[in-house]
């Protein structure tokens, strides 16, 4: 695998010109380093659909607090739709801190 040494794109072949930016220069992962890659990509997919799962659970939440059946079930609705948030915002947190760590 090899990053782009302006942009910091990987590839898994050197393309000689970086297809996002231009720069031309590529320094090639070491296996420990692709393999570090390799399952913060997977982990990232994960997040990436946590983040639409949760999307969803705050869309129910709200159908389901306009319901209004009772207290109990909009209070329930309600903290569903936070569990929702705080999962989305911990999911984005996660995808910056794994480009900010050296995992690409
Ligand atoms: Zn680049």
């Amino acid at each position: 695998m090899y990053k782009c040494n302006v942009c910091g794109l990987v590839l898994n072949e050197n393309p000689g010109v970086c297809p996002k930016c231009g720069g031309k220069e590529f320094t090639q992962l070491t296996d420990e380093q692709a393999a570090l890659y390799k399952k913060s990509r997977e982990t990232d997919i994960l997040y990436i659909k946590a983040i639409k799962a949760a999307a969803k659970i705050q869309k129910l939440s709200d159908l389901g607090a306009e319901y209004n059946l009772d207290p109990n079930c909009v209070s329930a609705f309600k903290k569903f739709k936070d569990y929702g948030y705080l999962i989305e915002q911990i999911s984005k947190a996660e995808l910056i801190s794994h480009s900010t760590k050296g995992k690409f």
